[in-house]
């Protein structure tokens, strides 16, 4: 811990989070530059809060280039009213606004990921401030937190709500009857590489409900993923007691769960990737899902990739080029 830790964080918000009423305003996260010495930076956040009840913070764009969070979210603070709310739903359209902005995965400011800043640092860059901010104002009054996510320009998902592996029962129950009540048509149970740094760990470390997703992506949106966000916010919002309401199409959710290294297929060469396998598709392990040529030498066998165990393909890399050590793929199986 640094000692800056006991200061209050830099940003500021313009809205009350603890009013009540429908607040829109700003997380105003000073940004001296070359154009605006004393300048800052306006991150949009909205606070709807009406009688008693649970905490529900929905952040969108943690990585710049995944919109069915952004646009889910602003037609949800424009849409809901106070009067229905029990409780207080935390909205933040674009966690990485400044990513947000420009377009892209990572912040075009310091090149950071927010999803591995966390719990982030009060005199680091803007990335990091943000995460000080949501970590030390915004999560600790959060009861559950939806953050979500897509595949971004170079990834396409299977469209997914996904949650880890958590080590509390009563907690992975909790999370469980979360993911089903989303209501995606695939609910993947996560056993994540690297979690140090994620939004999602710093959630799970003080014992809130955390729910995340993958739908799409290829650095756009679908009439199909926009409809499973929306319909996922509405369900969470009934099945917490938020708002009144029936949950929409209940029980379609598939549970599934990558185990492990053998559910991803890294590419073993740099090139042009050939597609065999496409997300949606059941493979068996061995199965080749792609290929990868190399230009300099077309002549040359290409190199196959192949599925390290037996299940439903959720994930592939959309970009045509492809480097050695790139996620090509990802299998899951039925969560017994
Ligand atoms: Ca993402």
């Amino acid at each position: 811990m640094e000692k800056s830790t006991g200061l209050p964080p830099k940003i500021s918000a313009t809205v009350d989070l603890d009013g009540a009423g429908v607040q829109h305003g700003h997380l105003v996260i000073p940004h001296s530059r070359n154009d605006s010495p004393w300048g800052s930076i306006l991150m949009p956040i909205s606070v709807i809060a009406g009688g008693e009840g649970p905490t529900i913070l929905f952040t969108g764009g943690n990585h710049g280039d995944e919109y069915e969070g952004p646009i889910t979210l602003m037609n949800l603070v424009r849409e809901l009213r106070a009067e229905s709310v029990r409780g207080r739903v935390i909205v933040i359209p674009a966690l990485n606004y400044p990513a947000l902005r420009a377009g892209t995965r990572l912040s075009p400011i310091d090149g950071l990921n927010m999803n591995r800043v966390f719990p982030g640092r009060r005199d680091g860059s803007v990335t990091e401030m943000i995460a000080d901010y949501v970590q030390r104002v915004v999560l600790p009054r959060a009861d559950v937190v939806v953050d979500f996510h897509a595949g971004g320009k170079v990834m396409t998902f299977l469209p997914m709500a996904v949650m880890h592996r958590l080590p509390d029962p009563a907690m992975m129950e909790r999370t469980t009857a979360a993911l089903h009540a989303f209501g995606a048509p695939v609910g993947l149970v996560l056993e994540e590489l690297d979690a140090a740094g994620m939004l999602d760990t710093a959630v799970e470390a003080m014992g809130k409900v955390f729910i995340s997703t993958e739908l799409g992506g290829g650095g756009t949106v679908s009439r199909e993923t926009l409809a499973i966000a929306r319909r996922g916010v509405s369900n969470l919002l009934v099945h917490f007691g938020l708002v009144d309401g029936a949950i929409e199409g209940p029980g379609r959710t598939r549970l599934m769960e990558a185990p492990g290294a053998e559910s991803y297929v890294v590419a073993r060469g740099s090139g042009l990737y050939e597609i065999i396998a496409e997300p949606g598709e059941e493979v068996r392990e061995g199965d080749p899902v792609g290929r990868i040529h190399d230009p300099e030498r077309p002549w040359a066998e290409p190199v196959l990739c192949k599925a390290g165990m037996e299940g439903l393909l959720v994930h592939r890399h959309v970009a045509g080029h492809v480097q050695t050590g790139d996620c090509l793929a990802v299998v899951a199986r039925d969560l017994a």
